[in-house]
C-alpha cells in the first residue's frame, strides 16, 4: 500500500486501468514473447491507446502529464503478472525524458507524440563490448562530415534492441576530449543506411526483453539528430538523469520483493510436510518474518526517496544507496522463497522462479552495485 502524501485517488484509477490491461494484453502472451525472446511492436501501440506509455510527459507533446507514481504503478502491476521484462518504463520514463529535457522544440515535436501512442518505441545504446561501468571509455564515434555526422561503432546488451525504432546512440564526437567529448544522437533505424542489429542475446532471465548487439557502419546522421544540438553534453545529460533511473529501478526491486513473499506465504500456507503445513515450521515464519522485514523497509526508503525526487530534493548518493540496497534484498529474498518451494521453486512454471532469474539484473543494470557503493563510498 501507497503512504506517500503525493498518491491520489487519481493514481488508483489509473491503476485499475493498467492491471486490466496486464491482465488482458500481456499475461495470456508473456511465455510465448519469452519463447520469441521479444514484444511485439503491436503491444506497444495497444499500450499507447491504453494510456500507458509516457504517463509523465506534458500533455503538450502527447504525454499523460502525471509523476512518478504512475510509473511505479505500471510497473507494480506487471511485477504482478510476473512480467518483469516489459520495458515501457525504459520507454517512457527513462528515454523520453531525455528528450523532453534536452531535445531541441523541434525534437520534442517530431518524437515525444509518437513515443506517446507506441509508433516510436525508444532504446538507448551506452553500453559497448569494452565499455560498461566505465562510459567515457566508448569507442562509437560520430565524426561530423560537412553538414552532419557519420556514425561508427558497436553496442551490446542493448535492451528494445530489436523492437526498438528510435535509439539514442552515446558516440564520441571529440575522441581527445574524455567525458565532455560524449554526445547522444538521435537515430531513426528505419532509415538508417548502415546500421544492423546483431544477436537477441540468450538470457538467464527477462526473456522476452530483447537486449541486443547493434553495429554501425558509417551510418549518416543529420544535424538535427544530435539531442540538443549541441556536442559534448552526453555524458552530463547521462549523469543528471541518473538518480530517477535508480530510483525505477528500486521500484521493480521491491515491487517484486514483496511479491515474492506474498507468493510464498500462499504457497506455505498450503503445502503440508510432515503433517503439517510448512508454514507451521518455525524456520518458515522465521524466513518469511525476515522477508517481510526487507519488503517493507524497501517500500519506506523508496516513497521517502520518491517523495525527495517529487520535491526536488533526491540527491546522487541517496538514490545510489537506495538502488543497491533494494536490489541486494530483491536477490536475497527471491533466493529464500525458492528455497521454501522446495523443487517447484526451480520449475519456470512457478513464478519465484523467473523472479529469482529476473532479479539478478537488478544488480548490474542501471550502473551496477559495485559503483553505486563506490559513488556513496566517496562521499564519506
Ligand atoms: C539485460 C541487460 C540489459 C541492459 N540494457 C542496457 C541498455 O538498454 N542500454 C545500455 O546502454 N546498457 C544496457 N545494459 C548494460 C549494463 O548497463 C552494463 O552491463 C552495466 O553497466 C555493467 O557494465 P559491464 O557489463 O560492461 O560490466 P563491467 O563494467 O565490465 O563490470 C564488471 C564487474 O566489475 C565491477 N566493476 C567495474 N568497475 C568497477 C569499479 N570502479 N569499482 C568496483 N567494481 C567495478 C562491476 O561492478 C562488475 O561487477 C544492460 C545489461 C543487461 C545485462
Amino acid at each position: 500500500m501507497i503512504r506517500s502524501r503525493h498518491y491520489t485517488p487519481a493514481h488508483e484509477d489509473f491503476r485499475a486501468g493498467v492491471r486490466r490491461f496486464m491482465e488482458k494484453e500481456c499475461a495470456p502472451y508473456r511465455d510465448a514473447w519469452q519463447a520469441a525472446g521479444r514484444t511485439p511492436p503491436e503491444l506497444w501501440r495497444k499500450a499507447g491507446e491504453a494510456g500507458l506509455l509516457c504517463t509523465k510527459m506534458s500533455p503538450e507533446y502527447g504525454g499523460g502529464g502525471g509523476d512518478l507514481f504512475h510509473c511505479l504503478i505500471v510497473l507494480e502491476e506487471q511485477t504482478r503478472i510476473c512480467f518483469n521484462e516489459l520495458t515501457f518504463y525504459l520507454h517512457s520514463d527513462i528515454i523520453a525524458p531525455y528528450i523532453e529535457l534536452y531535445g531541441t522544440e523541434d525534437q520534442k515535436r517530431r518524437y515525444l507524440p509518437k513515443m506517446a501512442t507506441g509508433e516510436f518505441v525508444a532504446a538507448i545504446a551506452m553500453t559497448e563490448p569494452g565499455a560498461g561501468s566505465d562510459l567515457q571509455a566508448i569507442r562509437t564515434t560520430a565524426r561530423a562530415v560537412g553538414n552532419g555526422y557519420r556514425l561508427n561503432g558497436q553496442k551490446v546488451f542493448i535492451s528494445n534492441g530489436q523492437v526498438g525504432n528510435l535509439i539514442v546512440v552515446a558516440a564520441k564526437t571529440d575522441g581527445g576530449a574524455g567525458a565532455k567529448g560524449i554526445s547522444l544522437f538521435l537515430l531513426e533505424t528505419e532509415k538508417a543506411e548502415g546500421f544492423t542489429r546483431g544477436k537477441n542475446l540468450k538470457k538467464i532471465g527477462c526473456k522476452a526483453q530483447d537486449s541486443s548487439e547493434l553495429f554501425f557502419d558509417d551510418v549518416y546522421l543529420p544535424p538535427e539528430a544530435l539531442l540538443g544540438g549541441v556536442e559534448g553534453q552526453g555524458f552530463p545529460m547521462l549523469m543528471r538523469r541518473l538518480p530517477e533511473e535508480r530510483l525505477i529501478m528500486a521500484m521493480s526491486a521491491v515491487a517484486n520483493t514483496e511479491e515474492a513473499v506474498t507468493e510464498t506465504v500462499a504457497y506455505t500456507s498450503e503445502r503440508k510436510a510432515f503433517g503439517q503445513r510448512l508454514m507451521d515450521f518455525q524456520n518458515t515464519r522465521f524466513k518469511l518474518a525476515e522477508a517481510k522485514t526487507k519488503a517493507v523497509l524497501g517500500r519506506v526508503f523508496l516513497e521517502r526517496c520518491m517523495d525527495a525526487f517529487i520535491e526536488g530534493k533526491l540527491d546522487t548518493t541517496t538514490a545510489a544507496m537506495l538502488k543497491w540496497w533494494t536490489t541486494q534484498r530483491q536477490n536475497e529474498v527471491a533466493d529464500e522463497c525458492l528455497q521454501l518451494h522446495g523443487g517447484y521453486g526451480y520449475m519456470m512454471e512457478y513464478d519465484i522462479a523467473r523472479r529469482y532469474a529476473d532479479s539478478r539484473l537488478g544488480r548490474i543494470a542501471g550502473g551496477t552495485n559495485e559503483i553505486m557503493k563506490d559513488i556513496i563510498g566517496r562521499t564519506l
